[in-house]
C-alpha cells in the first residue's frame, strides 16, 4: 500500500524544518517499509514568485491527488506589499477550502523536559497532553448576515451571525470521537449552552452522537469554566472539541501552557480524515536560512499524520518518543535553550531525532 504526501515547503524556515521532517520519515520508510511516497509542490511567497500566484494550478493537483500535505509554513516580509488576492497567507486559506479541512487539532504537549519554559508552575503542566478539535469552516467566523449598519437613529451596529447546522455539529463530533478513541477516551465539549441556543444545539447533537462511541467518555463543560480550567488545571482534560470561536480563543490559551512555539504541531483534517498537517508557528523571518530553526514541531506533525491519516499510530509512538529521547541528551535548539544544555542547530536536531529512533529499533 503506497501513502501518498504532498510537500509544501513555502517560505522562511520552511524549506529548513521541512527537510528534517522528511529525514525522520525517510528513515522509518526504509526501516518499516511504510510506503510513503513524497512529491514536492510550490505554495505561499515562493509560488508566487515562480508562477505569479501563491496556490498553482499545479500545486492544487498535487493536493488533490496526495492523501495527505506536509506544510512547513508561509509568508515573509517581501510579499507583505503585495495585493491581499496573492498575499502568501491566502495559498494556505485556498488549501484550507480546496480540501474542506473542517477539523483542526491542536495539542498542547509539554515536555517534562521544557517545563521551564512554561510561565506555569511546574507540577500543573509536567507532562501536559491535551488536544484541542475545533470547528474550522463554520459557526459565528462564516454565518450570514453579517455586517456594520445604520440603525433608523443613525447609529452604526455591527452584527455577526452564530450558526451551525446539526450535520456541521455531527461531523465535527464523530471526527473528535475518533481521535479521543486514538487517546485516553475522554470527550469534553466546550459550549455556551446556558445562553446561546446554537450551543444549546450544539450538546444536544454531541451527546446523541456519543451514543454512538460508547467506549469514550463524554462531558460538557461551558466556555468561560473551561478557559479558567485550562490555566488551573489543564491536566485533567483528554480531548475537547468546539466550535470556530471558542476554538480559535481556546487552543491559543491551551498552546501557550507549554510556553514553546517551536514545539506544537497541528493538523486540519476532511471528513474522510485526509490531512494537512503543519507546525502552529510561522514563517519566522527573523531566523530564516540561518540553520537555528527548531523542526520537532514539523517532526511531530509527521508522527500526527501518521496516526491520523495513515492509521500508524505506533509508528507516530516512534517518533513522539524519539523526541522525547532527543530532549533526553539535553540538546537544544535556541528557542528552547537554557543553561547547561547543548545547543544544536535545525539539522543537528534533525539528525538527534533520527539516532534515537534507530537506538530504539536495536
Ligand atoms: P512566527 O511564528 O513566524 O514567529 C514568531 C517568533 O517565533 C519569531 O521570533 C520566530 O523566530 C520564532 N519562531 C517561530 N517558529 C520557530 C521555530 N520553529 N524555531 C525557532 N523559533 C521560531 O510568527 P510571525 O513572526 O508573526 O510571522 C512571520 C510570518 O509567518 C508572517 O508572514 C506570517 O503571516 C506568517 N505566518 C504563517 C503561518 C503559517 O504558515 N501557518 C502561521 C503564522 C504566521
Amino acid at each position: 500500500m503506497t501513502h501518498k504526501i504532498a510537500v509544501l515547503p513555502g517560505d522562511g524556515i520552511g524549506p529548513e524544518i521541512i527537510a528534517e521532517a522528511i529525514k525522520v520519515l525517510a528513515y522509518l520508510n526504509t526501516d518499516m517499509d511504510l510506503g510513503l511516497e513524497f512529491e514536492q509542490g510550490l505554495i505561499g511567497g515562493a509560488a508566487y514568485d515562480a508562477t505569479g500566484t501563491p496556490f498553482p494550478a499545479d500545486t492544487v493537483s498535487l493536493v488533490q491527488q496526495a492523501d495527505a500535505i506536509l506544510l512547513g509554513a508561509v509568508g515573509g516580509y517581501q510579499w507583505e506589499s503585495l495585493d491581499i488576492a496573492v498575499r502568501p497567507e491566502k495559498g494556505l486559506l485556498g488549501l484550507r477550502s480546496e480540501l474542506q479541512l473542517f477539523s483542526n487539532l491542536r495539542p498542547a504537549i509539554l515536555y517534562p523536559q521544557l517545563a521551564d519554559a512554561s510561565s506555569l508552575k511546574y507540577e500543573v503542566v509536567s507532562g501536559l497532553d491535551i488536544m484541542i478539535v475545533r470547528e474550522l469552516t463554520g459557526g459565528i467566523y462564516f454565518g450570514q448576515p453579517r455586517g456594520i449598519r445604520e440603525l433608523e437613529n443613525g447609529e452604526k451596529q455591527g452584527y455577526n451571525t452564530l450558526v451551525y447546522s446539526e450535520s456541521e455539529i455531527r461531523r465535527i463530533a464523530h471526527s473528535a470521537f475518533k481521535i479521543a478513541q486514538k487517546r485516553d477516551r475522554r470527550l469534553c465539549s466546550v459550549d455556551k449552552a446556558n445562553v446561546l441556543e446554537c450551543t444549546e444545539l450544539w450538546r444536544e447533537v454531541v451527546t446523541e452522537v456519543g451514543k454512538e462511541y460508547p467506549d469514550v467518555e463524554l462531558s460538557h463543560m461551558y466556555v468561560d469554566n473551561a478557559s479558567m480550567q485550562l490555566v488551573r488545571a489543564p491536566k485533567q482534560f483528554d480531548v475537547l472539541v468546539t466550535t470556530n470561536m471558542f476554538g480559535d480563543i481556546l487552543s491559543d490559551t491551551a498552546s501557550m501552557l507549554t510556553g514553546s512555539i517551536g514545539m506544537l504541531p497541528s493538523a486540519s483534517l476532511d471528513i474522510n480524515a485526509k490531512g494537512m498537517y503543519e507546525p502552529i508557528h510561522g514563517s519566522a523571518p527573523d531566523i530564516a536560512g540561518q540553520g537555528i530553526a527548531n523542526p520537532l514541531a514539523t517532526i511531530l506533525s509527521a508522527a500526527m499524520m501518521l496516526r491520523y491519516t495513515f492509521n500508524l499510530g505506533a509508528t507516530a509512538e516512534r517518533i513522539e518518543l524519539a523526541v522525547n529521547d532527543a530532549l533526553n541528551t539535553n540538546v537544544r535548539t535556541a528557542d528552547i535553550y537554557s543553561a547547561g544544555m547543548k545547543k544544536v542547530g535545525t539539522s543537528e536536531m534533525g539528525d538527534t531525532v533520527v539516532k534515537a529512533l534507530q537506538i530504539r529499533s536495536k
